[in-house]
Formats: structure tokens, C-alpha cells, sequence
């Protein structure tokens, strides 16, 4: 009898970075998550020097980075726009695919999107698509991947080229003949999912990126009880932190970041830099938290500005557990030299929010926190030496890291500041895994998103079929 179900990996087998999963059900088919691999991203391009930036033929496909899709029997799906430096062409077949489904914004799970034809059907959470959207209309980099997000013959790139559509924790969404359920789960970006997905065959989880040890834990062990009772085929998890786990939650990272600051502010100091993602909105309200205990001046640059401002106006403020720090009475906006366009609209909108510029950092008047979501150019405005310089972003380098972090703390050293790194993972830990799996008790286990698949193997080889899966290499579901 011929087999109808077939799961195939194009990233994220046996190593962190680029998920991208095909199912296939008879003739029904699903993408979830279409991810950047940095790993091999860096073979090619260094940010921000060499990016792809003119042809989708030279710099993505010949380079292998775009995954190439491919269903069970072999045929390639026409799922990509070509563009050679002037206008984006749609492919001209018609595509048997219609939808993918994002699990949350990191770019190791959504950074081809935007390469995407624009007659499919791209299902995101509401406050994914706000991260993820407001990520790409805040880049300062013109790169490929940004660039055909927009409709390129709008003028001012205005209007997004394709399709989002908003999904709920919960409600199915019928797609293609399989059913789609996305919950809710806590990962270090808010509205993370995991999917559970029916199909003619088999019922099949997939975790997405996630943890039990956030703010909003419950969220990850209520999908936890889903699962237990779906009684499952076969379960997708990740299993970044598999190998090493790292105890501290971010309730520590708060209470680190308190003492850290204070005693910096002790020994005279005025200024602490903090580095955090401009989507990790709980880690942002936990800082400033700690900046208004410690009865400083806390700044915020223009993107993470951006970002705040726009859950406000989506009314998406009330999912969020602490709700977003007050642009104009909690927060002072840094800003310097020349605005991008969203940069002057920004700071027009909040005109009675007060501005600082470089002075309020090179020589700070009064405690000051900085709450900076890229990377601080010293070289372009120079804290005082001594100044603490709190790193807390992801501890993986693969997952969304384009930078190189040997030089960026060469420079920091050059000026005498001092670096700290103060972080939660985003990811479940070992024990939190082990519980998971053991609890769900799924017929078959692919561990994806981990460098050591081997070891889900090993642990659960007893009560599962775990299958170590490989990149472009259908697997069967009986
Ligand atoms: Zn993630």
C-alpha cells in the first residue's frame, strides 16, 4: 500500500538554524517555518559589509541558501519570486502548495518569507506578524530579503508584497485539506506557537521554539497537557539546549541586571548600556523595571521605540503580560544623526517624547540606562570608560546572529567598557525536554533544531520511534 504521509526537513536537521519543514498528506501539502541558516549564510556574506543585495539567482540559489523545496515524489515547488536587480518576477506555473505557517518572527524560522510568491497564503500570529514586519521596516540594510517584502512598483515602498494572514491561539484553520491548530507557547519573542496539525493519517505536533521557564510558562505546559491528551503520531521538537542546559530565568536576569547597575552606579559610573532584542518585549520591561528602581534615565533607541509604539496602536498591548513601558512618560527616546523616513515619522508622532542625543552618552549628566537593540558603535559615539555594557540577547549564535562578536568586543575593550552577559534561554532545557517528550508520548519523535539529535535517540528509544532526521529526506509516516 502507498504511504500518504511524508515529513520532510530542509533545515534545522541536526543542527540549529534554517527550520523549514515540508508535510505532505496524498495530495495535500504545508510549509512550516521558512528560516535563515546563519551558518552557511556566513560562508558567503558578512554583515553589514556583504549582503545579498541584487539577484536571487547568483546570491541565494546558486548559493544553496534558499532552501530548495521538494515534495516526496520529487518536484520541485515553483515557492520563490526571482528578482535581478530591477523588478520581482512571480513564477508563472501554478503552485500546488498554498500555505505556510510561521511558528514566530526570529529570522531562523521566518527569514525567507519574503522570498516567497505572493499568491500563497502565509499564516503568522497577530504579534508575529507586528515583530515580524515591524523588523523589516526598521532595517537600515537594503538587503534582498528585505527589499522584496515590499511591492516594488508601489512607489515609496509602501505596501507589503504578500499575503499575512493572522491565525488565533486555539482556532483551527483548514488549509489545503489538513487541519492546523496553533497554541500558544512562551520563547523568548511573545506569541510564539506550536501547531498541531490533523491530517488524513496522522495527527502531528510541532513544537516550534520553546520553554518552561519564562514569564509565560503556563502557556508552554497548557500546550504540554493539549498534547498529552492528543495522543500523537508524531511529535516535531526542538531540542536547542538537548546537549547543555543553563539555569537562570528571567526573573534572575532582572535581579542580576538590579545589582550589576547599582554597583556600577556605586563606583561613580552614570552609564549602562544594555543590548536586548527590540522584539524581547518581557526582557525590555524587566529592564526598565530595574532602570526605574534605580531612579535613572532610561533611553530607548528609535527601533525599539518603533516597535513599542506599534503594539500600542494594534491594541495588542493587553496580551502581553506587563503590557509595554509609556513612550512619553517612562522612556526618553536616543536619536541621532540622520533619520530614516520611519525614524522622522516616529519621532513626529511623539513629539512630547524628549529626545536625547549623543551628548546625553558621551558625557551623561545623570544615571542613565540605554536600552540599544543592535550593536553599540563606539567608534561613532564613545561612552565614558568604565561604563557597563550588559550583553543580553541569544546565547546561539547560529539563530539569529549576523554580526561578529570577536570584533564587536575588541571594540568595547578599546574604550574601557566593561562587559557583562545577562541572559535566559529562550529554549527548554534538558529536564524540561525529557518531561515533555515523556508526558506527550508520541509513536514517532523527530528532534529538530539541536546538534545532537543522537541524544533524543538514546534517551527515548525505549518508548518512542525516534527518527534522526536528515535535510531533503522524505520521512515516511505510517
Ligand atoms: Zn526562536
Amino acid at each position: 500500500m502507498p504511504l500518504d504521509c511524508y515529513i520532510t526537513l530542509f533545515g534545522g536537521a541536526g543542527k540549529i538554524g534554517g527550520n523549514s519543514i515540508l508535510l505532505e498528506d496524498k495530495e495535500s501539502m504545508i510549509i512550516f517555518d521558512l528560516g535563515k541558516d546563519f551558518d552557511k549564510y556566513r560562508k558567503f556574506f558578512q554583515f553589514p559589509f556583504t549582503m545579498p543585495t541584487k539577484s536571487v539567482q547568483k546570491e541565494l540559489i546558486k548559493t544553496r541558501l534558499l532552501p530548495e523545496i521538494k515534495t516526496s515524489k520529487r518536484q520541485k515547488l515553483p515557492l520563490y519570486v526571482d528578482y535581478e536587480g530591477t523588478e520581482i518576477l512571480e513564477p508563472r506555473v501554478a503552485c500546488p502548495l498554498q500555505h505556510v505557517f510561521i511558528t514566530h518572527p526570529h529570522l531562523d524560522h521566518s527569514g525567507f518569507v519574503t522570498l516567497l510568491r505572493s499568491d500563497l497564503n502565509i499564516h503568522m500570529g497577530s504579534m508575529s506578524e507586528l515583530i515580524y514586519s515591524s523588523n523589516i521596516e526598521t532595517r537600515k540594510d537594503v538587503t534582498l530579503e528585505n527589499k522584496l517584502y515590499w511591492n516594488l512598483l508601489k512607489k515609496d515602498e509602501i505596501e507589503p508584497r504578500l499575503k499575512i494572514l493572522k491565525f488565533h491561539d486555539g482556532t483551527g484553520i483548514e488549509s489545503d485539506r489538513l487541519r492546523v491548530i496553533p497554541y500558544s507557547v512562551d520563547h523568548s519573542v511573545p506569541g510564539a506557537y506550536g501547531f498541531v496539525i490533523e491530517s488524513s493519517s496522522a495527527r502531528i505536533a510541532y513544537t516550534g521554539d520553546f520553554r518552561f521557564h519564562g514569564p509565560a510558562q503556563n502557556l508552554s505546559k497548557k500546550f504540554e497537557d493539549r498534547l498529552r491528551e492528543e495522543n500523537l503520531d508524531v511529535l516535531i521538537v526542538e531540542g536547542t539546549n538537548m546537549n547543555v542546559g543553563r539555569v537562570g530565568s528571567e526573573e534572575k536576569v532582572e535581579k542580576d541586571a538590579h545589582e550589576l547597575i547599582e554597583k556600577s552606579f556605586q563606583l561613580g559610573n552614570k552609564l549602562a548600556i544594555i543590548e536586548v532584542k527590540s522584539s524581547d518585549i518581557d526582557r525590555i520591561n524587566a529592564f526598565v523595571r530595574v532602570a526605574k528602581s534605580l531612579n535613572s534615565t532610561i533611553a530607548i533607541t528609535t527601533r525599539v521605540a518603533y516597535i513599542l509604539d506599534k503594539i500600542k496602536r494594534s491594541g495588542l498591548e493587553a496580551r502581553l503580560l506587563h503590557g509595554i513601558p509609556k513612550l512619553k512618560d517612562e522612556v526618553k527616546l536616543f536619536a541621532k544623526g540622520r533619520f530614516m523616513r520611519w525614524e522622522k515619522e516616529l519621532i513626529e508622532k511623539h513629539e512630547d517624547m524628549e529626545i536625547l542625543d549623543d551628548k546625553a552618552i558621551i558625557n551623561p549628566k545623570e544615571r542613565t540606562v540605554l536600552l540599544d537593540s543592535g550593536r553599540f558603535n563606539v567608534f561613532s559615539t564613545t561612552p565614558p570608560k568604565g561604563s557597563l555594557y550588559i550583553q543580553s540577547i541569544s546565547e546561539h549564535v547560529s539563530e539569529e546572529e549576523e554580526y561578529d562578536e570577536d570584533r564587536f568586543i575588541n571594540s568595547l575593550a578599546l574604550y574601557g567598557l566593561i562587559v557583562y552577559r545577562l541572559h535566559s534561554s529562550g529554549h527548554a532545557t534538558p529536564l524540561d525536554l525529557i518531561r515533555f517528550v515523556n508526558e506527550v508520548k508520541p509513536k514517532i519523535l523527530i528532534p529538530i533544531h539541536t546538534e545532537h539529535p543522537e541524544a533524543f535517540h538514546e534517551l527515548f528509544k525505549d518508548i518512542t520511534n525516534v527518527i534522526i532526521p536528515e535535510k531533503d529526506s522524505p520521512i515516511p509516516i505510517p
